[in-house]
C-alpha cells in the first residue's frame, strides 16, 4: 500500500480543486515547491502549484466558481496557465506538458504531456514532488526521481541530464545554487559540473532573472554559500566581475594583503546576523570593490588602497547600470556607505574627540546606525584579543553618537540661521558672503565652538559679519 499525504492537504481549497478536476474529468496534482517544503517541515508556501492532466486554465475557472466570492482568475495564454488569488493564497494552474527547447531561447516548445512528462521538466529532483488530488488516491506522492531521498541528503540534483537541464534553461544554474544556498543543501557534482560547463548561456538570461535569484542569494541567512558556488562556478565573474577581482593574496618583499574577496564574503555573512535589509547587505558586498583599482605597493609602507572608498562608490553607480538596477534613492545609499565604510574605523582607532562624532554624525545622517552596523560587520579578524577590542571601539563610539546626539542634534542638521536672516541683517542681496557665513556657523557648531542653538548662533554670525567688515541694519 503506497502511502498516503492527506494531513498536508488538510486546507480546504484542495477538497475544491479535486472536486472540480473530478467535473471536468481531469487528473490533478499539487506539485513543486509546496510539497517540497511540506516535506522539508519549512513554512508552508503562500503560492501552491497545481498542474491538471488537460487544461489548467479550465481547471482554475471550475475552481473560481466554486470559490466564496467567486474571485477573479488571471489568465496567462501564452504560457498556458492561470492564478486565483483567494485567501491570502496565490493558486497556480497548468497543464501538464512536455517541453523541449532550442538553443537560443529560454522559451520551449510545448507540448500536452502527462505527470511524469511534466515533472521531467522541472529544474530539480526536489521540485518534481507531487500529491494526488485524485479521488482514487487522495493524498498518494508521486516522485519519479527519488526527490525524497534527495531531500533527506540535502542534495540538489536535476531530473534528467544536468547539461541539458542547464542548457535548455540556463536560469536553472542560478536557482540551484538559490536552493543550495536557502535549504543549506549540496550541489551534486555532475550538477556543478554542468553549470560551469553552461556558464557562458547565462547571456540569454534576463538581468531581471539573474537578479532575482541573486537577491534571493543575498537575503539568505548565510549569503556566503551561493557566493562561494557562484564563484567555484564560475558564474560570479559574469554577474559581478568586480568582486573577482577582489580575489588573490599577492607578496611583495614578504609584505602580504589579505585576500579582499573572502574577507567581503565574511563581511556579508556577518552583517545577515545583524539585518535583513537587502540593500545594506549591498553595501556590505560592495564595500571593499574600490580595492582593485587603487591597489598599490610601497617599498617603505607595503600595500595601500588609496581612496578606494571613493573609487569604489563611483563603481557602484556603473555596477547598478550595468545590472539595470534601479539608480534611485537605493543606489545613493549603498554609494554613501561605501564612500563612507572607513570612517568610524578611524575614529575607533584613535581616542574619540566630540567634534568628530559631531562629523560623522552631520556627513552619515540618518544613515548613521546603518554605518556603524557595517562597520562592526567589516571586523573579520581571526585574533580573539583583537577581535573583542574593536567591537569595544565601536562600542564606544555608538555610545558617543548617542551622547552628542541627544544635546546637538546634528543627525538632520538644519542651519539655525538662514540666508534670507543673514541678508536682512546686513542689508546684502545674494553674495558670496552669505555662504561664508552660513558655512562659519555650521562650522563652529561642528567644531563645538557654539552650541547647535538660534541664540549662540545669531551672536557668532554678528561677529563674522564684523570680521568681513559688514554693516549690521539693526
Ligand atoms: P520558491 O517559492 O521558494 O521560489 P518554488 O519551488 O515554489 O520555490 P517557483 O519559482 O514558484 O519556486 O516555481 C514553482 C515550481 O515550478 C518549482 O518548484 C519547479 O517545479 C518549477 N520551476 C520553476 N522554475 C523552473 C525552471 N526554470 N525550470 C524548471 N522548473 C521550474
Amino acid at each position: 500500500m503506497q502511502k498516503s499525504y492527506t494531513d498536508a492537504l488538510n486546507n480546504p481549497i484542495f477538497k475544491m480543486i479535486s472536486e472540480a478536476a473530478e467535473e471536468l474529468s481531469v487528473d490533478s496534482y499539487v506539485i513543486g515547491g509546496f510539497v517540497r517544503d511540506y516535506f522539508l517541515k519549512r513554512n508552508i508556501p503562500k503560492d501552491i502549484d497545481v498542474v491538471a492532466i488537460g487544461s489548467g486554465i479550465k481547471l482554475a475557472e471550475k475552481v473560481a466558481s466554486k470559490l466564496e466570492g467567486k474571485p477573479q482568475v488571471s489568465v496567462f495564454k501564452n504560457f498556458g496557465t492561470a492564478m486565483i488569488k483567494s485567501d491570502g493564497i496565490e493558486l497556480e494552474f497548468v497543464g501538464a506538458r512536455k517541453e523541449s527547447y532550442n538553443r537560443d531561447s529560454r522559451k520551449p516548445i510545448v507540448e500536452d504531456g502527462t505527470l511524469e512528462d511534466d515533472q521531467k521538466r522541472r529544474d530539480f529532483t526536489i521540485n518534481a514532488l507531487a500529491l494526488s488530488l485524485n479521488k482514487s488516491n487522495y493524498g498518494t506522492l508521486l516522485d519519479p526521481f527519488d526527490g525524497i531521498a534527495d531531500l533527506e541528503n540535502k542534495i540538489i540534483k536535476t531530473p534528467l541530464e544536468p547539461g541539458i537541464t542547464y542548457s535548455d534553461d540556463p536560469l536553472r544554474m542560478m536557482r540551484a545554487i538559490r536552493f543550495a544556498t536557502q535549504l543549506d543543501f549540496q550541489i551534486a557534482l555532475p550538477s556543478l559540473q554542468a553549470i560551469t560547463e553552461n556558464k557562458d548561456r547565462l547571456k540569454i538570461v534576463s538581468n531581471e532573472r539573474i537578479l532575482d535569484e541573486l537577491h534571493k542569494i543575498m537575503l539568505c541567512k548565510k549569503p556566503s554559500l551561493g557566493f562561494s558556488l557562484l564563484h567555484k562556478t564560475e558564474l560570479l565573474g559574469l554577474i559581478l566581475p568586480e568582486l573577482t577581482a577582489l580575489q588573490g593574496i599577492e607578496e611583495i618583499e614578504g609584505q602580504k594583503h589579505k585576500d579582499n574577496f573572502w574577507h567581503t564574503l565574511e563581511v556579508v555573512d556577518n552583517i545577515s546576523e545583524a539585518t535583513d535589509d537587502l540593500w545594506l547587505r549591498w553595501a556590505a558586498l560592495l564595500h571593499d570593490i574600490g580595492k582593485a583599482p587603487t591597489k598599490r605597493f610601497h617599498k617603505k609602507i607595503g600595500w595601500t588602497f588609496h581612496g578606494h572608498e571613493f573609487v569604489g562608490s563611483k563603481m557602484v553607480f556603473k555596477l547598478f547600470k550595468r545590472l539595470r538596477m534601479p539608480l534611485n534613492e537605493k543606489m545613493k545609499f549603498v554609494q554613501k556607505m561605501v564612500l563612507m565604510s572607513s570612517r568610524p574605523i578611524i575614529l575607533s582607532e584613535d581616542y574619540v574627540t566630540d567634534s568628530a562624532v559631531r562629523r560623522l554624525v552631520f556627513d552619515a545622517g540618518d544613515n548613521v546606525e546603518d554605518l556603524m552596523t557595517l562597520c562592526e560587520a567589516d571586523i573579520t579578524t581571526k585574533n580573539p584579543r583583537k577581535q573583542r577590542k574593536y567591537h569595544q571601539n565601536f562600542k564606544v563610539v555608538r555610545q558617543k553618537i548617542e551622547e552628542v546626539e541627544a544635546r546637538d542634534h546634528i543627525r538632520n542638521f538644519q542651519p539655525p540661521i538662514s540666508g534670507e536672516k543673514i541678508m536682512e541683517t546686513f542689508a546684502l542681496k545674494p553674495s558670496k558672503e552669505i555662504g561664508i557665513i552660513k558655512e562659519a556657523i555650521k562650522e563652529a557648531i561642528l567644531e563645538g565652538e557654539i552650541p547647535n542653538e538660534y541664540k549662540a548662533a545669531l551672536e557668532f554670525m554678528y561677529l563674522k559679519g564684523a570680521e568681513l567688515g559688514l554693516q549690521r541694519t539693526k
